[in-house]
């Protein structure tokens, strides 16, 4: 079995097909003379730009308009007049056309793949297709022609660009496997736009498959079995029917409101563990994240994620999102997440003990660390600061009066930042008794059902004897609910669920009944929820 980056869900089966680059080496071409040389760039700069015409016209078909903008761009960015002049200064200076596509080419590359930012390395990718497709035409090399494979066909390739993206026939190909790129990239924002499983930096993918090999690709997990048994091309096979029955249930939710039959306006949000998993909820129809569970970024490493680490991730799901709302959440640690390297003491009653919010109070520079870098990732987005665990006002005024501190050193320092929304968790049924005090103190709640049922039931929810009594539906569990949604509203202040509860088709009705505002839940689970909450009166 292969590992790789799930990218474009859904589960294809197929056989492979290797996508070899093409040879583009130009070291026999000699130079024909500044004219002729300079003749052959301008045929090569038509040529490309029908091709790629060409292509935006079937990508718009097989992906829709706003995909089809990708290539749009690399007509754009040909039709640079620096750029071309730039490439006839080198045929002057005695270069034969494909070395001067060469040259400025991979200087605007260089340029852009220094930048530390998604977007411009994705601009250097776009200079590097404009590059090879420009020299292949003047060289005349065919590439494989991806338009032609056969139904069911795995493709294989260490990348793939925009413009071979856009040959892809979607009802032949069962599934698409890179060795390079990430689930922002363009190949796999190609496939989610049509539809195809991918799965994306599978290392060394076109060197250990095989032309020919029989293949299973999960979308969903990245996996990609080689050799499969025939058990398992029948429980995949049986797999993707699923899917693609539930997703075509849902579909009709995707770009839906989520409103109520009776006018209610609400929100779906995902949740999230890894800045990776952003893009899972833009997939699903997310209307924003409403928990970003950081300890993921403390836990499997064996030292504390720098402050540059912790910005690099906040701000990637902040740029994801596209100016939507993301809720982060501070560390919560304790109970039972433990962490090896941060030597929290053994506790005889961890769940009760110093943990989340209180841990953090307690240890100011980790604390600190993690807020500096949340008011600089602000910047690219609209972020909003979470508190875990909070059981008194005292904490929340702790809090506030520390990341005043964190924002008035950035400013001291000069670095860009930006004031956020701070809002807490109610998962203990203290926050939910003093949920009309709490409201005084901050700009939103979220009602974390997972603790809360846990705290206000007195049930450790991993133990099998007493796991009845844990559910979010007991009254006491509906009234502390409905206790800090109504303190909410009074307090005019934004309230939200992202416990497990927030996607129980038996508590919707009641949550929008109160008044709830947001629901944030497990990505797979948007538009169910949204379903449901459409269903409502
Ligand atoms: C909760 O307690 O409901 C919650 C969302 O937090 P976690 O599951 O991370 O404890
Ligand atoms: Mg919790």
């Amino acid at each position: 079995m292969l590992r790789g980056i799930g990218a474009s869900q859904g589960f294809g089966i197929g056989r492979a097909v290797i996508i070899e680059d093409v040879n583009l080496d130009y070291s026999a071409v000699k130079y024909s003379g500044a004219d002729g040389e300079k003749a052959r760039l301008a045929n090569a700069v038509e040529a490309f730009t029908d091709e790629t015409r060409q292509m935006v016209e079937e990508l718009k078909k097989s992906a829709g308009a706003k995909e089809a903008e990708i290539l749009e761009g690399h007509l754009t960015m040909l039709q640079d007049p620096f750029m071309l002049s730039q490439m006839n200064d080198n045929i002057d200076a005695g270069s034969v056309a494909e070395a001067a596509v060469d040259t400025v080419c991979t200087m605007f590359y260089d340029m852009f793949a220094g930048v530390d930012d998604e977007m411009m390395r994705q601009r250097a990718s776009d200079v590097k297709d404009i590059r090879d497709s420009v020299i292949r035409i003047l060289l005349d090399a065919k590439s494989v022609d991806i338009g032609a494979v056969e139904k069911g066909s795995v493709l294989i390739a260490k990348d793939f660009t925009p413009s071979m993206t856009s040959q892809i026939k979607k009802e032949n190909v069962a599934a698409i496997v890179t060795e390079v790129g990430g689930v922002t990239s363009h190949s796999a924002i190609l496939a989610r736009a049509m539809g195809i499983p991918a799965a994306l930096s599978v290392i060394n993918s076109t060197g250990i498959i095989n032309d020919g090999d029989l293949l299973i690709v999960d979308g969903f997990s990245g996996k990609i079995f080689t050799d499969p048994t025939d058990s398992q091309i029948a429980e995949y096979t049986e797999k993707q029917k699923a899917y693609l029955r539930e997703k075509e249930s849902l579909n009709i939710y995707f770009n839906k409101p989520s409103v109520t039959k009776s006018g209610a306006v609400k929100k779906v949000y995902g949740n999230i563990g890894k800045a990776e998993d952003a893009q899972n909820v833009v997939q699903n129809g997310g209307e924003g994240i409403g928990l970003f569970r950081t300890e993921f970024l403390f836990m499997d490493r064996d030292h504390e994620p720098t402050e540059e680490e912790q910005f690099e991730a906040y701000s990637t799901v902040a740029k994801t999102m596209d100016d939507k709302e993301v809720i982060i959440r501070t560390l919560d640690i304790g109970g039972d997440k433990d962490i090896p390297y941060l030597a929290i003491e053994k506790e005889e009653n961890p769940f009760l003990g110093h943990r989340a919010i209180r841990y953090c109070l307690d240890n100011r520079p980790l604390f600190k660390k993690q807020l500096r870098a949340l008011l600089r990732a602000a910047v690219f987005g609209d972020i909003k600061i979470m508190l875990p665990l909070v059981t008194t006002v005292d904490e929340v005024k702790s809090a506030k009066e520390i990341i005043e501190e964190c924002a008035k050193e950035l400013e001291g320092e000069g670095k860009l930042f930006k004031r956020v929304p701070v809002g807490v968790m109610i998962e203990t049924p203290s926050a939910a008794l003093i949920s009309d005090l709490l409201a005084r103190e901050v700009d939103f709640f979220s009602i974390g059902t997972n603790d809360l049922t846990g705290y206000t039931m007195a049930v450790d929810r991993g133990n099998a004897k007493v796991s009845h009594l844990y559910d979010a539906f007991q009254p006491s569990v509906l009234r502390a609910i409905e206790m800090t949604v109504k303190n909410a509203k009074a307090a005019g202040i934004m309230v939200g669920m992202c416990g497990e509860a927030a996607a129980d088709p038996r508590l919707i009705p009641k949550l929008v009944e109160w008044g709830l505002d947001e629901f944030s839940v497990t990505p797979s689970s948007i538009l169910q929820t949204r379903k449901n909450i459409c269903e409502c009166e």
